[in-house]
């Protein structure tokens, strides 16, 4: 049964083969038999799970349909779930019971998805490797001695083990692509303003979006269906319809244009990575696509803009963060100043207290112009960068990632070496484009990711090239040994 995709289940379900309870309680059960290796949960939701399925069981007795009605999801642990600890895979949350519903998991809740818990992260979402969170890091489930990614690294090793379908994610420089390059999954980052983020705890708030993990791009489909649509709470939600996005997987890749940009061959690119990324390439073309060389020059500099404007909107949202308001309070403060320094010192991991440092230092008088507002610019040349490409071609191809997952502990001393493989993923969000990362092969036992990218609002378009893709490839079926 835990094999089944979303798509099956729901096919399984509306044949009544199962119940939604049924299902439910094997995936729980699995979860519990499994996770202690891998350790993607941070919370464990099993009542709610529990009469969500019935709930759902009972609606498809009345006659109700619908792809989500009854499927088992999980949450990444920094969208709000009332009444349940959303931790945002802090100290300084450990104690945070959400007072509300985030909009994607209220909208989900109604479409007939049932909570199984709540994923492990990388703290306040920094990270690309699932190390830096509270809770422990999580591990690869096709090398228990390598990273997932991050920093949805727990959706993606429970999506990846089988533990179950598909789970919510968020991506604010890759977070939901780059790890689903290393655990064999599909991963969709929506173009800004698509999916609200009313209730998604903020990292930086002008590149911040949620988006769903799953196994194959049919699965994306159904779950971005449930995630996506305009939300008066959020100021950033964009006012356009909803495309049926199952509709769009079938269409024809005869006369796609595909860009592959000449920047992203370059040194730092694993040459066993640009192999499969070149196979896969071919294996578009056979389908009808035609390949276009591109370039986006200025790529070279969005790393650097990206580790300034991400910081400094972090620094800002983090200030939230006092002891006073929520969350951790330290012990026995001697007045309010040891009060916040304490609480903040306590409560926030290092990678979390260092981005902060870097935000406030790029924001501060005298550093502004230099930093923060240079790293602005840049941000409008890469955009600028992908509409000149936009005009000649359909779509952007190339790798997720430029080095397969890396082993637990390789980059934890060392954060820029970690910034450095977030190349590929962070202009996406610079630009506020939407991109999708899709299994295309393996290096020495590890999944590899390809990487399409797509003008605004083109998601139905990232979708019916990675389906057309999984038609023809199975890079996406394979399972890691022991799940
Ligand atoms: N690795 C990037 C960072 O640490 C992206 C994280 C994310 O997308 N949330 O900021």
């Amino acid at each position: 049964m835990h094999h089944m995709t979303l798509a099956e289940i729901a096919r399984g379900l509306a044949d009544k083969k199962f119940s939604s309870e049924e299902l439910t309680k094997v995936l729980l059960a699995r979860i519990a038999q499994l996770d202690p290796q891998l350790n993607s949960f941070i919370s464990l939701t099993e009542d709610l799970a529990l009469s969500q399925a019935k709930a759902a069981d009972a609606r498809r007795a009345n006659g109700e349909s619908g792809a989500l009605l009854g499927a088992p999801i999980a949450h990444k642990d920094l969208f709000c779930t009332q009444g349940i600890r959303t931790s945002c895979g802090s100290k300084m949350l450990d104690n945070f019971k959400a007072p509300y519903d985030a909009t994607v998991v209220a909208k989900l809740a109604a479409a007939g998805a049932v909570t199984l818990g709540k994923t492990n992260m990388d703290e306040f979402a920094m990270g690309s490797a699932n190390e830096s969170s509270y809770y422990g890091a999580v591990k690869n489930p096709w090398n228990l001695e390598h990273v997932p990614g991050g920093s949805s690294g727990g959706s993606a090793a429970a999506v990846a083990a089988r533990l179950l379908p598909a789970a919510t994610a968020t991506d604010t420089g890759g977070s939901i692509r780059q790890p689903a390059a290393f655990t064999n999954l599909t991963g969709l980052k929506p173009t800004y303003g698509r999916v609200s983020r009313w209730g998604m705890i903020a990292y930086a708030s002008s590149l911040d979006q949620g988006g769903p993990l799953a196994r194959t791009a049919e699965d994306c489909a159904i779950l971005l269906q449930g995630m996506a649509g305009f939300d008066p709470n959020d100021s950033t939600s964009i006012d356009e319809p909803v495309p049926d996005y199952s509709a769009s997987l079938n269409g024809s890749l005869q006369g796609l244009r595909i860009g592959v940009p000449k920047e992203y061959f370059s040194a730092g690119l694993d040459p066993r990575i640009a192999e499969l990324t070149h196979n896969s390439i071919k294996a578009l073309e056979k389908l009808g696509a035609e390949i276009k060389p591109i370039s986006l020059p200025n790529m070279q500099h969005a790393i650097p803009a990206y580790y300034v404007i991400a910081p400094a909107e972090a620094s800002s949202n983090l200030s939230r963060f006092d002891g006073v308001r929520f969350g951790y309070r330290c012990e026995n403060p001697d007045n309010l100043i040891d009060l916040y320094k304490r609480s903040r010192g306590e409560g926030f991991g290092a990678e979390v207290q260092r981005r902060i440092m870097v935000g406030a230092y790029a924001l501060s008088a005298g550093y502004y112009d230099a930093y923060y507002l240079k790293a602005q610019k840049i941000r409008r040349l890469v955009k600028n960068d992908f509409m000149a490409a936009f005009n000649e071609v359909d779509i952007i191809l190339g790798p997720t990632t430029p080095n397969p997952a890396w082993k637990l502990g390789a980059k934890s001393s060392d954060p820029v070496a970690e910034y450095l493989e977030d190349v590929y993923t962070i202009t996406a969000n610079l630009a506020g484009l939407p991109g999708l990362s899709m299994p295309a092969g393996f290096v020495d036992g590890l999944p590899v990711g390809v990487q399409l990218l797509a003008p605004y609002f083109q998601e139905g378009r990232l979708l019916n090239v990675a389906h057309q893709y999984q038609l023809n490839t199975d890079w996406h079926t394979r399972t890691p040994t022991g799940f």
